[in-house]
């Protein structure tokens, strides 16, 4: 288990790359490596996290069901971040695009969301704002 590459593709292994995270053992240091370590939860279906690492103002009460809903049709195979801008040790915001791909339920094609998230600090720790294509 320690030695499997990080789902976020990195190139490090997920011990030493989002595993600290979703074990709460260290917390991101930048929007993203937030960004990379809640890709990951999808992939490893890690819905707390995910639900954890939303900003309360986007936390709706229906979060965790609709995530539970879709990430198990949903199979992650691809990150790519394309730009990052603030979401630095010193900011208090951050954005980072990036395309993912995706294949959905059982249909072999492989799709690309592609998306601009917004990351807020919130009791000092970065958290998931919100997300638009
Ligand atoms: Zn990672």
């Amino acid at each position: 288990m320690s030695e499997i590459v990080c789902p976020c593709q990195s190139g490090k292994t997920y011990s030493l790359c989002c595993q600290p995270f979703h074990l709460a053992k260290a917390k991101p240091e930048t929007a993203e490596q937030l960004m990379r370590s809640r890709y990951s939860a999808f992939a490893l279906r890690l819905v707390d996290f995910l639900v954890t690492t939303t900003h309360p103002n986007s936390r709706s009460p229906r979060l965790k069901r609709d995530l539970e809903a879709s990430i198990d049709e949903t199979t992650w195979i691809g990150l790519e971040i394309l730009k990052t801008s603030g979401g630095g040790s010193g900011d208090k915001t951050g954005k980072v695009e990036f395309v993912a791909k995706y294949r959905f339920g059982k249909d072999p094609k492989v799709l690309e969301l592609h998306e601009h998230s917004r990351f807020r600090r919130f009791k000092g720790n970065w958290l998931y704002l919100d997300g638009k294509g």
